[in-house]
């Protein structure tokens, strides 16, 4: 199967995968791929059902945002994916959730400490929340990038949250450990309050996310 199909196919498998497990709720949210050996992006159309979509139903732009194959009109978040994808080399895929436990903590404009173990390794630390911009705008793009810096995962304000990763799977995984995160820092807080890790502890199983986790070769894939 060549490069394009096959990201089409996961970017669908993802979004179905979103919906299932309640990360986002009808059509909203997004989620993009780049396009190995080529500079195009693969992102989901806008404001289409999940378990409806087939490959050809996903979009294939080019970094400067012009449509290079699809005839469905983009996500509106095109501006915030492409701005990501272009501070940051490290990340290959992203995938945008209103997940309601992370949406309640970027309501309230509190970020997630790095408390939790599984969070601290696929994040890198803390979960910022950006500042407030609309969605569809480039401003919500420069803003992610900025709260985003260091961490593979951030709360958009009054919005929802954004993970990212190696690949799809590793960016599906972030959504799930930063759901899961906010979950857990409300329910420690109505027992009294987080304790948060130290920062040395936090690089260290950071680095051991990165270098030592899983199987050899995992990249942070399931097999
Ligand atoms: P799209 O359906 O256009 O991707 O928009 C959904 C969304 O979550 C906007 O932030
Ligand atoms: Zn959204």
């Amino acid at each position: 199967m060549d490069h394009l199909l096959e990201t089409r196919n996961r970017v669908v498998e993802t979004g179905r995968k979103m919906l299932s497990t309640n990360l986002t709720v009808g059509t909203w949210g997004n989620i993009s791929c780049r396009v190995p050996g080529t500079d195009y992006i693969a992102i989901t159309p806008s404001g289409m059902s999940y378990d409806l979509l087939v490959p050809e139903d996903i979009v294939v732009l080019e970094m400067e945002g012009e449509i290079v194959s699809g005839t469905r009109k983009p996500s509106v978040e095109v501006p915030l994916h492409l701005a990501i994808y272009a501070a940051r080399a490290d990340i290959q895929a992203i995938v945008h959730t209103h997940s309601a436990y992370a949406t309640a903590m970027a309501v309230a404009r509190k970020e997630i400490p790095g408390s939790v173990e599984d969070l601290v390794q696929i994040v890198g630390g803390n979960v910022r929340v950006n500042e407030y911009a609309l969605p569809g705008t480039m401003q919500l793009g420069i803003n992610t990038v900025k709260a985003m810096e260091g961490r593979n995962a951030v709360l958009l304000a009054n919005h929802g949250m954004l993970g990212a990763g190696r690949n799809l799977e590793e960016a599906f995984r972030v959504c799930q450990v930063v759901e899961k995160s906010a979950q857990v820092t409300l329910l420690a807080q109505l027992m009294g309050g987080v304790v948060e890790l130290s920062q040395e502890d936090i690089h260290g199983m950071r680095s051991y996310y990165l270098q030592g986790y899983g199987q050899d070769q995992d990249n942070g894939q399931d097999g």
